[in-house]
């Protein structure tokens, strides 16, 4: 792609380099470095990070956990929002001053069968904010001015971060479940996703179980309207929801494959399992023979399109969703992600840059 005339909102002219948290090596430290901001390409946007929320894809990100890696240096981040500050001359979907959340879909090719079919999540194309190129944990951040998605005045830019990949993901994720009136839904981890998927399932119809191994997370949950919470520490998950009649619908969120085991085993006859989270250790074993005989289905769930995020935006704004959020500073950064990791955070943290 060539570069194009940018228009820059700063009387000196283009951005030439930021600050921003650096994964050098799998499993070492971020560092806080000035990074090159680089020239625009055609349909790319410069935006002025105003929060930043953390997701446990970071997470895994900076820990090279998947089979699929990205290439240190990078700056992770996915659940940006900031202030359009520069465009490429070719840009008309956004303007400077706009505000704007970048999520984890970064760029798709837009004219495949499934960009096509409004289902660009699965584009072979696709290019991943803070994963494929450098993502939002940074002062500035460089996106695809057609796949980010404008943030309306009447959501807070800190509520709008999480809502970016939690929120868009857990409100497709109860979508592909196809949650009804008075299903029964399992919601397996109650973190960053799982406190809005609780929220997404009630909206839906759905009466929620929350399932945890933290007791305040629990609390958080009957809070945000779960009927029925486990501390899977302290109870056989699958016992008690067989005990409710079993769940209509099992959305698994918990970093843990035994999560996962214990969802499919807390489905009734008919039900679905929605696998979301994406564990390092990449297996799960389930039976061949009660899946067959009890009908169950199984489906993956990537992140949401930008229409729906836009529809996330739309719910928040109209007071349907509560985001749990605390703010922290992008220097805290390694300490964030060992807290997330220890179960040490209400639900999501957000920095600011
Ligand atoms: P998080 O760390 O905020 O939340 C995970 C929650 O699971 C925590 O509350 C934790 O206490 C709980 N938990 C851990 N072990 C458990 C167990 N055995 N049983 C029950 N609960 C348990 O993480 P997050 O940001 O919500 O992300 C969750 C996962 O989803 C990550 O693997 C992330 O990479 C993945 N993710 C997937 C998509 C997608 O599109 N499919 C999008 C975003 C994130
Ligand atoms: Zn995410
Ligand atoms: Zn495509």
């Amino acid at each position: 792609m060539s570069t194009t005339i940018i228009q820059p909102d700063s009387p000196t002219g283009p951005l030439t380099s930021y600050r921003a948290a650096v994964v050098h090596e799998f499993g070492r430290p971020l560092t806080l470095d000035t990074v090159p901001a680089g020239g625009l390409t055609a349909g790319q946007v410069r935006v002025r990070v105003e929060a930043t929320g953390l997701c446990h894809t970071d997470i895994h990100a900076a820990h090279g956990d998947w089979p699929v890696k990205p290439s240190p240096p990078f700056v992770p981040g996915h659940e940006g929002v900031g202030v359009v500050a520069e465009l490429a001359a070719d840009v008309t979907e956004v303007a400077v001053g706009d505000r704007v959340a970048m999520p984890w879909l970064g760029y798709a090719c837009g004219h495949c069968d499934h960009c096509m079919s409004g289902w660009e999540t699965l584009c072979l194309e696709q290019k991943n904010m803070g994963y494929s190129f450098d993502g939002t944990f940074g002062e500035y951040a460089t996106a695809y001015a057609r796949y980010v998605v404008k943030v309306p005045a009447g959501v807070d830019p800190f509520d709008a971060a999480p809502l970016t990949c939690a929120g868009v993901t857990t409100y497709k994720a109860v979508k592909v479940a196809g949650t009804r009136s008075s299903d029964l839904v399992a919601v397996f981890g109650v973190g960053g996703l799982g406190h809005l998927a609780i929220q997404y399932a009630a909206i839906a119809g759905g009466r929620v179980i929350a399932i945890d191994i933290h007791d305040d997370k629990l609390t958080l949950a009957r809070e945000l309207g779960a009927e029925f919470t486990i501390n899977a520490l302290e109870e056989d998950p699958i016992e008690a929801i067989q005990k409710l009649g079993g769940a209509d619908q099992a959305i698994a969120l918990a970093v843990a494959p035994k999560a996962f085991e214990q969802a499919y085993g807390s489905l009734r006859r008919g039900g679905t399992l929605v696998f979301v989270a994406l564990p390092a250790d990449n297996e799960v074993k389930l039976p061949i023979f009660e899946t067959v005989l009890n009908g169950i289905t199984i489906v993956g769930s990537i992140v949401g399109t930008r229409a729906e995020l836009r529809d996330v935006f739309a719910l928040h704004a109209a007071g349907k969703t509560t985001v749990i959020r605390e703010t922290r500073p992008l220097a805290d950064v390694n300490e964030a992600m060992a807290d997330v990791e220890a179960g040490r955070v209400a639900a999501r943290i957000v920095f600011t840059p």
